[in-house]
């Protein structure tokens, strides 16, 4: 019997004891299909947390794939047809997918779009895909597909059958986004987290970091079984058991093998990227736990970020930057 539990669990991220002399204020707002939140620590005028979150909101306006308006919908509308002329944000998001695409080897791959529409993790029905369907849909899947012009501004799928998904990436750069907005309007410690993709602006106290704690898999939201220390950084955790079903004993989730369109199937459970990029971090986290550990770290070291890994045997992998 097919008994579908969609377990998505507002991730992890809990911020750990903080000292400061303002009473820290804390503002929630459901977005980018994520239960989100921004505390500032200094006192300011609250007005600056009101226009983060319309930032953000117009981000996840911009960029929900599923919403009919977005750019990126319109974008998959046009895949094999035309190429779309978008604003800037968009364009330099979409580029910015493409290079971390190459640099990760395919592991973050942003054109699993129609992949993930047949997997329907975020879905209250759940039914495994038909095997040739699946293998159908990843035969297509390269990165050649995404066709950029700068000077026009536009974005082009030339294959119809592969669909643009920014999922991987488009919380981490928001959070950014929005730590980067606070800091203009002169506040200097604050944490955004997008569904545990968090932004530490500024530094818990003089020479000291926040510090992070990361969900443990097996607990309860909240209980973690790490901490990272980090300042002016963001810190993506991906993992297994953020979003995923369970069919006739075997579990599914929701980050993709792009090799072979089946969630990936690494010696990770979850892992965490430190890096002061919040898109890097993000599509990184992504793209560590579909390649696994070892190299997973290859390529952080490669490229001088943090990684936190808990992998299915229980040990965790600690790489500072
Ligand atoms: P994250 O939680 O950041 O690891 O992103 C997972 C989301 O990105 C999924 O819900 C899919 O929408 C999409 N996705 C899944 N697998 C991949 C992948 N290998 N590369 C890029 N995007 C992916
Ligand atoms: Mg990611």
């Amino acid at each position: 019997m097919i008994r579908p539990a969609l377990v998505i669990t507002a991730m992890l991220l809990l911020i750990l004891s903080v000292s400061c002399s303002d009473e820290p204020v804390t503002r929630y707002e459901f977005l980018m299909d994520t239960q989100c939140s921004i505390t500032v620590y200094d006192a300011g005028d609250e007005a600056y947390i009101d226009q983060t979150f319309a930032l953000m909101r117009e981000m996840d306006r911009r960029l929900d794939r599923h919403s009919q308006d977005s750019q990126i919908a319109r974008i998959n509308r046009s895949a094999g047809i035309c190429p779309v002329q978008v604003d800037g944000m968009t364009y330099s998001l979409v580029a910015r997918a493409k290079e971390l695409s190459i640099l990760t080897s395919g592991a973050f791959n942003p054109l699993l779009g129609a992949l993930s529409s047949l997997w329907a993790f975020g879905s209250p029905e759940h039914e495994v895909p038909d095997a040739s369907q699946i293998a159908d849909l990843v035969s297509h899947v390269d990165i050649g597909c995404l066709v950029l012009d700068e000077e026009d501004m536009s974005v082009y799928i030339s294959d119809p059958a592969v669909q643009l998904d920014l999922g991987a990436i488009a919380k981490g750069y928001a959070s950014q986004v929005a730590a980067e907005h606070l800091a203009s309007c002169g506040v200097e410690r604050a944490i955004v987290n997008l569904g545990g993709n968090v932004y530490c602006l500024g530094s818990k106290g003089p020479d000291e970091d926040w510090v992070v704690g990361i969900q443990n898999p097996e607990a309860p939201t909240g209980g973690y079984f790490a901490t990272v220390l980090c300042s002016d950084a963001a810190v993506v955790t991906s993992g297994s058991y953020q979003r995923r079903f369970e069919v006739d004993g075997v579990e599914y989730h929701h980050i993709l093998d792009p090799r072979t369109g089946w969630p990936a199937d690494s010696d990770i459970v979850s892992v965490s990227i430190v890096s002061d990029d919040g898109a890097l971090a993000d599509a990184l986290s992504t793209a560590c736990f579909v390649l696994g550990t070892q190299e997973a770290g290859r390529l952080c070291r490669s490229m001088g970020v943090g990684m936190l890994a808990l992998t299915t045997s229980g040990r965790i992998v600690r790489l500072d930057a």
